[in-house]
């Protein structure tokens, strides 16, 4: 079994990297053959998934499917559509959600293809609702692909005889896209060694230590309280890149890192919707390019209208282009973005992300002061307690009654001191922007919890106290 297991996870590793090495050559496509690419491949998709999906066939039922369909035609489908009519929507109807989800409660590290063929796996359900996604072994070995094509992107290239020795710092969920790609691809191309976001700092700092990786990839958060643990000392690595995503990476936490190491981190964008990986930055970090040979990325408004490049959107609409298993055509993302207007000097035709604000459902609703409610985006939170050098993470709680400001000071620092200099920051903050500043309530602590059950994950800004 366990041979049998180890061959097969080998040949789809063999066959990614083959995989990979084709994407490669899509670098030095013009923005024109990458267009006409994903207009070939959506009318594939199309035309499959309104032929072995009851879902599509009813949804695209106005529509003309069996000409070139035009993307903007297609309605959009939310998370909460795609749940509930999972066991339709998906292709193959021996795909079941009940099964599927029994089958990921009992996953453990080596687990079998689902029927011999199927790769599944669920979202950490940080906003909310847990979603499910399928695909087969062949549409896995793009997502290996994928993972292997953000190592090149990041300027890894898998080397033999002795290979790259890669530190991935996240909580252990075997269900999680991050965590199965890493797996599948430890086989012959890169040595992984995960360690769990949610042992505490001293024992991160020793495993590290021990295994003195030249990659270190985990959240932004995690990889600048290393940087500050190299800075003091205790932790001495020398990484030759850092691979940051799953959560904002601010200007400050670059910095430490810089500082650290004399690197700038390459901020990779994880989404299972995306197959696992959405894009990755380049060497020129300009910003993450989007695998839009692989998906098509729509930035739009509310009611889901196109926004022009260099504008921010209030979501993504995602078309997943590889995957025929689980059709997802137009698919709501919750994430607010802007594409950079102008091309990366690396000359790929993959438009880069030029600002990444967070995701929608992030915002704190505060009273503005001219009445009323007022939306304050979490962006506007980082800003004040980034220019605090003293401080070295922070979270934001809001409860029904004001917020929650927890802070993790350096050695050292007054915690009395701080927290007047803190508040009165973010109240100019607040106020300047026009909302009414609450009450804000400083805490400081030793160090933030993280919750494995969102993969040990630290969400900066968050709200207990959402408005109906
Ligand atoms: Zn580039």
């Amino acid at each position: 079994m366990r041979v049998k297991y180890t061959l097969k996870r080998l040949h789809d590793v063999t066959r990614a990297l083959s995989l990979r090495r084709r994407f490669d050559r899509h670098d030095t496509w013009s923005r024109e053959q990458l267009e006409r690419h994903q207009r070939e491949k959506l009318s594939s998709l199309v035309s499959y998934a309104v032929q072995h999906s009851s879902f599509y066939k009813k949804l695209y039922a106005h529509i003309d499917t069996k000409r070139e369909v035009n993307l903007h035609d297609l309605p959009p489908i939310s998370k909460a559509t795609l749940m509930d009519n999972f066991d339709s929507l998906v292709t193959d109807p021996r795909l079941k959600l009940s099964e599927l989800q029994a089958h990921i409660g009992q996953l453990t590290r080596d687990d079998p293809y689902y029927l011999g063929e199927y790769r599944v796996l669920a979202t950490s359900g940080s906003t909310g609702l847990k979603g499910v996604f399928v695909s087969n072994r062949k549409e896995w070995r793009t997502t290996i692909a994928e993972y292997l094509r953000c190592a090149a992107f990041i300027g890894m290239k898998p080397r033999l005889p002795n290979r790259w020795k890669v530190a991935q710092i996240a909580a252990g969920s075997p269900v999680h896209v991050s965590y199965r790609a890493s797996v599948s691809s430890d086989v012959g191309q890169f040595k992984v060694k995960r360690i769990d976001a949610t042992t505490g700092m001293a024992n991160i700092v020793t495993a590290l230590n021990a295994f003195q990786p030249d990659i270190v990839s985990g959240y932004p958060s995690m990889a600048s309280l290393l940087a500050v643990e190299q800075m003091e000392g205790r932790l001495l690595i020398h990484p030759r890149t850092i691979g940051t995503g799953g959560e904002m990476l601010t200007e400050d936490m670059k910095r430490k890192m810089r500082e650290a190491w004399g690197i700038t981190p390459h901020d990779i964008y994880g989404l299972t919707e995306a197959g696992a990986y959405l894009g990755s930055e380049c060497s020129f970090h300009r910003g993450m390019h989007v695998f839009e040979d692989l998906v098509i990325a729509e930035v739009v408004d509310e009611r889901n209208r196109a926004v022009p490049d260099g504008v921010s959107g209030a979501r993504l609409l995602i078309t997943n282009l590889f995957n025929f298993t689980q059709p997802l055509i137009r698919y709501e993302v919750s994430d607010m973005i802007s594409m950079a207007a102008e091309p990366c000097p690396c000359g790929r035709p993959f438009r880069t992300i030029a600002v990444m604000e967070g995701r929608s459902d992030d915002m704190i609703y505060l009273q503005g002061i001219a009445g009323g409610e007022f939306a304050v985006h979490p962006l506007n939170f980082h800003g004040p307690l980034e220019a605090f050098d003293e401080i070295k993470e922070y979270q934001f709680v809001q409860e029904w009654k004001g917020i929650d400001v927890f802070i993790v000071l350096r050695q050292g620092v007054s915690a009395d001191q701080m927290a007047d200099r803190v508040k009165k920051k973010l109240k100019e903050k607040l106020e300047s922007l026009g909302a009414r500043c609450p009450e804000l309530r400083i805490r400081p602590v030793e160090r933030m919890e993280r919750d494995p059950q969102t993969m040990g994950k630290l969400k900066h800004v968050q709200s207990n106290s959402k408005p109906r």
